[in-house]
């Protein structure tokens, strides 16, 4: 492949290094959301459908409609949970078939393989919200003739600790959790707003925002097993601190080392009454809106933060900033002009391989911020390869 650096006040004409084949995503009949191409092979590829349990089970579905990259080959197997049932049907026919397993929540920090994936996929649709969300500040007054919405001079109607303790299924919108709860005046997961994943998702991977991480407001989670058994991790309440919590990090939680772990399937949070929750979370989605390519094609960071101890302090973004690797394209994958830790699709770059562009788009950007800082950037998106590792 040819690579070309340029700035992004440039025209980009970079080579993407097509080695001339169609690629798994091509060549699919089935139909999927955003999901795109029918190549010849497509004629001979049908998604067959079968039963696990109560579950549909369908082959062959392209995941391009099933992740924020718009990216990635057919699943050899893909179902949609909606119920628990339908997560343990799962389990027994992956156990009982010997398949991969893995579930997806709006594919948001993820980059499929443009083979697809060689094993079952399972798209969680567990989206129930228990009970309905109280205001935090029912009797609440405006102070005389300000008119501003925020300006909260007297409490009630809450729990007499201030706290609220929501239940809520895995399949939900973070996003919608975040905004629902803030402006309801209830603190803890304003950072939730804008970020476009599920619950179990932002449980998964400890997401967070702002300074805030999904692992500070988390009560509870409840999850299956690979074999399809119902557990509980008790994390405990907002803000305290030791036992599981801690074993939370920066982007991970103890269910990605878990062997036996299977899916989340519902959450409880903790929030607290807080009367700036509402301009908080406002003031993130503003921050967000001006500062990152939120109409383009990305899984969002693409690369952690460095740790405390990098010889340069500064974040990922701004280490492939300096670099001056905005706009560095490979094929149809290119360093966002307006956030350098978001790579997105490149409209307009067509590409018969374009999750290859992404990984070597990955690969460059690694290399080019070791050779002139000597930082080693480590993925913050989760590569899903097509095959098990030693099967390629
Ligand atoms: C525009 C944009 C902005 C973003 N901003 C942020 C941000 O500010 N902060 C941040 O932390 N992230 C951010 N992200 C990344 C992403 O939204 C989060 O990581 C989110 O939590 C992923 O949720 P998801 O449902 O999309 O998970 P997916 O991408 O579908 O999956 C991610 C991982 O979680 C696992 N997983 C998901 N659900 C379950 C489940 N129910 N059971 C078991 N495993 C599960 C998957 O198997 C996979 O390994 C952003 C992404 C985009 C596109």
């Amino acid at each position: 492949a040819r690579f070309r650096f340029l700035t992004c006040a440039s025209a980009f004409a970079v080579s993407s290094g097509r080695r001339g084949r169609a690629s798994a995503s091509d060549s699919s009949a089935c139909s999927a959301p955003g999901a795109s191409g029918s190549g010849r092979e497509g004629a001979r590829l049908r998604c067959r459908a079968t039963k696990a349990g109560g579950l549909a089970v369908e082959e062959n579905v392209p995941l391009a409609g099933y992740c924020s990259f718009g990216i990635g080959g057919p699943a050899r197997y893909f179902a949609k949970a909606r119920t628990l049932e339908d997560v343990r049907d799962a389990c027994r026919f992956v156990r009982a078939e010997g398949l991969r397993f893995m579930v997806v929540g709006k594919g948001s920090n993820l980059l499929f393989d443009d083979r697809g994936f060689d094993g079952f996929v399972l798209v969680n649709e567990l989206s129930f919200l228990d009970g309905d969300i109280p205001q935090a500040f029912p009797n609440r007054a405006k102070t005389k003739g300000s008119g501003g919405d925020d300006d909260v001079v007297g409490r009630g109607g809450t729990s007499s600790e201030g706290t609220l303790r929501v239940r809520v299924g895995s399949g939900y919108p973070f996003n919608t959790l975040g905004q629902l709860l803030s402006s309801a005046g209830w603190g803890g997961l304003e950072f939730a707003t804008g970020i476009p994943g599920t619950v179990g998702g932002a449980v998964f991977m400890n997401a967070g925002a702002n300074g805030r991480e999904t692992k500070e407001s988390l009560v509870s989670v409840e999850y299956v097993t690979k074999g399809g058994e119902s557990r509980e991790l008790h994390v405990g309440g907002g803000g305290e601190e030791g036992g599981p919590k801690t074993r939370f990090g920066y982007r991970t939680s103890p269910f990605q080392s878990d062997e036996d772990f299977g899916a989340i399937v519902a959450a409880t949070f903790e929030l607290r009454a807080d009367p700036e929750a509402k301009a908080r979370a406002r003031q993130y989605m503003q921050r967000r809106g001006a500062s990152q390519p939120l109409k383009e094609k990305s899984a969002g960071c693409v690369f952690r933060n460095p740790s405390g101890c990098s010889p340069t302090n500064l974040s990922a973004g701004a280490l492939i900033d300096r670099a001056g690797l905005k706009g560095a394209t490979v094929g149809s994958a290119q360093v966002s002009c307006v956030h350098a830790n978001y790579l997105v699709v490149a409209s307009g770059n067509e590409s018969s391989r374009p999750s290859r562009d992404m990984k070597d788009l990955i690969a460059l950007v690694k290399k080019e911020i070791k050779q002139q800082t000597g930082v080693d950037l480590q993925e913050e998106i989760r590569i899903v390869p097509f095959q098990a590792e030693g099967m390629e």
